[in-house]
């Protein structure tokens, strides 16, 4: 089978691309690596042509439109994005050009290649805003609270059209707070690789509020399994994946800081405008449609990533 990972050399789309070429897949990537990396796809670049290639390439250009039509992809992942939330409230039109008008052009190629599938990567924490109920289940109302959920959402509706009125195929994943290894520490998301970063360098993170809110932190191999599962099933469907669990930031900060053995306190900043107090999506229907449920325990996804990140330290050196 032949696939194409858009966003294939950022942290979730690495993961993906390396599973599936485990699995004999061949693999295109399309990425304009403004936040993924080439080093994420180091064993990837080990391979034949044949079997893997890199496109350096904006989403909004035009030429993706040509490229999936010409490498005729059975399978489109669809990850790239401007992911930022704050990013998004800042240059709306920016986040709307990439998220919105790029992924127009993956899926009027994907017409125009006649693939069977786009996997879609949705987002379960600002797809249904601030919800009634938690964990929030893919019946809640949609109203998002930002810019980038504003597209995220716009982008379902018109993968609805393409089913409905173009013949593809898609499912979206609807992901909670994704972490594991390869995860931007520099960037503003990402809890889990800053407090790597810092713990490791021995500096108190920060943590902004109290830490009272609440995440439902997924391990990146779970959810690469669950775009690997939605190849065949889940057609038409948004369908939430995460754990069900809602994790405070202090109680995440005390698991990895005596992972560490790290004894000092966090640093305690005002809580920042405009961010949930809790979150957590309810992945029933995922169970249902692609028999995924998450499998790593956040205590082992949590060491594995502190190893990563050790690693990273000990390379750089
Ligand atoms: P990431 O930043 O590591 O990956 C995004 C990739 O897209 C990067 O490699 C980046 O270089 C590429 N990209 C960005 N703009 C591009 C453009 N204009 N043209 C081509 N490539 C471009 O982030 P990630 O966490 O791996 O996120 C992957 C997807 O999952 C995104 O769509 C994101 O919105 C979604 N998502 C992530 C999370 C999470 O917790 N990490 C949660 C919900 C949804």
């Amino acid at each position: 089978m032949q696939a194409l990972v858009t966003g294939g050399a950022g942290f979730i789309g690495s993961t993906l691309v390396d599973r599936l070429l485990a699995e004999d897949w061949h693999v295109d990537v399309i990425d304009d690596l403004s936040s993924g990396s080439l080093a994420n796809l180091a064993t990837a670049r080990t391979l034949p042509d044949r079997r893997f290639s890199f496109h350096r390439l904006d989403l909004a250009s035009p030429a993706v439109v040509e490229l999936i039509a010409h490498r005729r992809p059975d399978v489109i992942f669809h990850l790239a994005a401007q992911m930022d939330v704050r990013v998004s409230v800042a240059r709306p039109v920016f986040d709307a050009t990439v998220n919105v008008l790029g992924s127009l052009n993956v899926f009027e190629g994907a017409v125009a290649a006649g693939v069977k599938k786009v996997v879609f990567a949705g987002s379960g924490g600002t797809l249904y805003g601030t919800p009634e109920k938690i964990p929030t289940k893919e019946t809640a109302a949609q109203h998002p609270e930002s810019p980038y959920g504003v597209a995220k959402k716009a982008v379902g509706e018109y993968l609805y059209y393409y089913r409905h009125q173009r013949g593809l195929e898609y499912t979206v994943l609807a992901l909670a707070n994704v972490y594991g290894p390869r995860q931007n520490p520099h960037g503003e998301a990402g809890v889990v690789a800053i407090f790597s970063a810092k713990l490791l360098d021995r500096e108190r993170p920060l943590i902004f509020g109290d830490g009272s809110q609440t995440r439902d932190f997924v391990y990146v191999d779970d959810v690469a399994d669950a775009f690997v599962r939605a190849v065949e099933k889940g057609g038409g469907l948004t369908l939430n994946i995460g754990t069900g669990v809602e994790t405070s930031v202090q109680k995440l900060y005390n698991r990895m800081a005596k992972l560490t053995g790290f004894r000092e306190k966090a640093d305690y900043k005002p809580a920042r405008m405009g961010e949930l107090q809790r979150s957590a999506v309810d992945a029933g229907r995922a169970e249902m449609h692609l028999g995924w449920k998450p499998f790593t325990m956040i205590e082992d996804g949590l060491a594995r990533t502190l190893e990563y990140f050790k690693g990273q330290r000990a390379g750089a050196r």
